[in-house]
């Protein structure tokens, strides 16, 4: 999610009033309260993921995970990860790769901190009917789908990475046919059990509360592309926060899993 995604729904929620008001009086009470003509429903899944706990008491183990959606590199996270040694997990698209290759490097120089895994080719929602999600149209067929996850994986081959195993796809969102068009292309699919900054929308004081609260086998999820929002700020500092309280960090490779809906069985 991004906050283009997240406004462009708000817009579409504020119009829905302003339609009804400009029905025709004429029309019976009936017509004027029937909402306005939209996409087929489709039926969206927004998976689960938890790993493997620890049952340590004082050794949590979390898998955090990060989107690069689009735009740029936030450093107040990067850095934190870098200086405090924390290994996480980055799913990122061919858009974010292109514009950041100083990021990218320093991933490439730290391969034991940072696995990179596949967030598409242009951040299209991996959903392979047409409809709208937070207001973005999803890709809307297999193929587009297809293309979406193959573009994004060859951007990271060709930018030096390993070839992914993971997908997470735009808004984490899918509908179950795509979810296993993606599986027989050998991915995994990566959802979450936390969702750490809303979006990268969330203040930075509840964001760093929701991170530094996850318990042990949580996958956390949140942004490494919004260096302007508060969000990041609180990402930063829960991140010093689980340290602290002993947890253990681990990527998704590094670890058994179970997703629902089909994710990763
Ligand atoms: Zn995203």
């Amino acid at each position: 999610m991004n906050r283009i995604l997240l406004a462009s729904a708000f817009l579409l929620a504020a119009m829905a009033p302003l339609l009804a008001d400009e029905l025709p009086s004429a029309l019976p009470a009936s017509a004027a309260v029937s909402p306005a003509p939209k996409t087929p429903a489709v039926k969206l899944v927004e998976p689960h993921l938890h790993i493997a706990r620890s049952n340590l008491a004082g050794h949590a183990r979390i898998a955090l995970t990060f989107d690069a959606c689009m735009g740029q590199a936030d450093e107040r996270i990067l850095s934190t990860l870098v200086r405090e040694r924390i290994p996480v997990t980055i799913f990122v698209t061919a858009r974010w790769l292109k514009h950041n290759p100083a990021a990218v490097a320093v991933f490439l120089q730290n391969p034991d901190l940072f696995e990179l895994e596949n967030h598409g080719e242009n951040h299209i929602p991996a959903v392979d009917t047409p409809t709208l999600i937070y207001g973005i149209a999803s890709a809307g067929s297999p193929q587009a789908v297809r293309q979406e996850v193959e573009g994004g994986a060859a951007a990271m081959v060709a930018a030096g990475i390993p070839a992914p195993r993971w997908f997470r796809g735009s808004t984490a969102k899918y509908d179950l046919s795509a979810i296993g068009e993606i599986r027989a292309m050998g991915y995994r699919i990566a959802g979450y059990s936390v969702n750490g900054d809303g979006g990268s929308l969330l203040g930075a004081a509840i964001t760093e509360k929701r991170i530094a609260s996850a318990k042990d086998g949580d996958v956390v999820i949140s942004h490494v592309n919004q260096p302007t929002h508060a969000a990041g700020e609180g990402v930063a500092k829960a991140l010093v926060d689980l340290k602290a309280k002993g947890v253990q960090f681990v990527r998704l490779e590094d670890v058994e899993d179970l997703g629902d809906d089909k994710t990763t069985e």
